[in-house]
């Protein structure tokens, strides 16, 4: 297959990590369709913030960090804490394409990325393909909802569905839901359906562990440094409240002192009407609410074959190892608002080294 575009550098997504590595490039003097594109997914800018359900609210969110150029707080409405975060987020990230003028195309989703006998990358659309020296891949994970399979799931009469299928508690009213998951979604989910559920449960594979000190940044870097470590390893990174624990905000605190957060362990099988442990218990339930996170969204990497034996990318910094030209950034150590804002600088100024420009 032959390309229809060619360009110095393509960026796959245009979230946060994809626009920081923009930003950069578009400093470093790339311009227009010749020297870099950015692909997104997305029918409008946002990144994966434009899905995140209506009743995240500004004040619920743990803090965004600025993209590089442009603060949030120059943006008209963002620092009202009402508004939904989805909305807040879109207006930002559409204003800042529009400032620095970058070259973002959408829709246009990237199937296939794989080498050209000239050492060139094909990144290939279903409509169109681009040649290109280097990428910078900012897929994120929002389109990679992780199911865990549990025996009986097929058989479960009321309603499954995901954190990414969320829209808000109002469709849970009156219902009895379980949630699934340890990480900070279970929790914010658990905390404002229960305000209209008939009852919650919440299960988790292990005890949860509250972070009670400040989120200093000194910590940021620890829990930073222990993800670095496993994806230089080529281990998968695995997820970041692994490492964190859960933050014990006002908001949580509340919750679990109001008896929301009580937690059980994994139950051994779905039922028609329920959840059962193994040791007989069995909870009626009407839905069951997956908040068991994402993977990164890599599939169109496939061709490449960057995964190891143990199903992880080894990295270093933001380079794959053993693949110079390919960046990701939002991945692993750079999973984080504060993490895609560096990691654009730090994969444009190593990929530009690279490729001598
Ligand atoms: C519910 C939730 C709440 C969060 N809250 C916080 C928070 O408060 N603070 C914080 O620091 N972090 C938070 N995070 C994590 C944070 O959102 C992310 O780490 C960060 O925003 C991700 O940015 P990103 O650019 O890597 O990915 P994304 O924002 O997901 O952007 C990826 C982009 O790539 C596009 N894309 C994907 N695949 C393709 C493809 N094949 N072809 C073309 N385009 C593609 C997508 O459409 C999207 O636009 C939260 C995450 C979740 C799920």
């Amino acid at each position: 297959m032959s390309a229809d575009h060619e360009t110095d550098v393509v960026v796959i997504g245009a979230g946060q990590a994809g626009l920081s590595a923009a930003y950069f490039l578009h400093r470093a003097g790339l311009r227009g369709d010749t020297g870099f594109v950015v692909l997104d997914h997305g029918k409008r800018a946002g990144g994966a913030w434009q899905y995140r359900w209506p009743s995240l609210r500004m004040d619920r969110v743990h803090g965004v960090h600025d993209l590089p150029g442009l603060r949030l707080a120059e943006v008209p409405g963002a620092s009202d804490p009402d508004r939904p975060a989805a909305e807040v987020m879109a207006d930002y990230f559409a204003e800042y394409e529009r400032v620095f003028d970058l070259p973002v195309r959408r829709p246009v989703s990237v199937r296939a990325v794989s080498r050209t006998p000239d050492g060139r990358f094909l990144v290939d659309s279903a409509g169109e393909a681009w040649s290109a020296r280097g990428v910078i891949n900012a897929t994120g994970t929002w389109d990679k909802p992780f199911w865990p399979y549990y025996p009986g799931r097929e058989t479960f009469r009321g309603r499954q569905l995901h954190t990414a299928d969320y829209t808000g508690p109002a469709p849970l009213a009156g219902a009895h839901v379980v949630v699934v998951g340890g990480g900070t979604s279970a929790v914010q989910l658990l905390t404002e359906i229960a305000d209209v559920a008939e009852g919650t449960t919440w299960v988790t594979r292990r005890p949860p562990v509250f972070h009670e000190g400040e989120f200093t940044p000194e910590y940021g870097r620890k829990v930073v440094a222990a993800v670095d470590a496993r994806v230089r390893e080529g281990r998968p990174p695995g997820s970041v409240v692994g490492v964190t624990g859960l933050t014990l905000t006002q908001q949580v605190r509340a919750a679990r002192d109001s008896g929301v957060l009580v937690r059980h362990p994994m139950f051994e099988r779905i039922t028609p009407g329920g959840v059962r442990w193994a040791d007989g218990r069995e909870q009626r339930a009407d839905v069951i609410l997956w908040a068991t996170g994402f993977r990164a969204a890599l599939d169109h990497l496939a061709p490449l074959r960057l995964r190891g034996p143990g199903g992880g990318i080894r990295m270093d910094g933001t380079r794959v190892v053993g693949q110079p030209r390919l960046r990701l950034v939002g991945y692993g150590p750079s999973a984080s608002t504060v993490g895609a804002s560096r990691a654009g600088r730090e994969a444009v100024r190593g990929l530009l080294a690279e490729l001598g420009s």
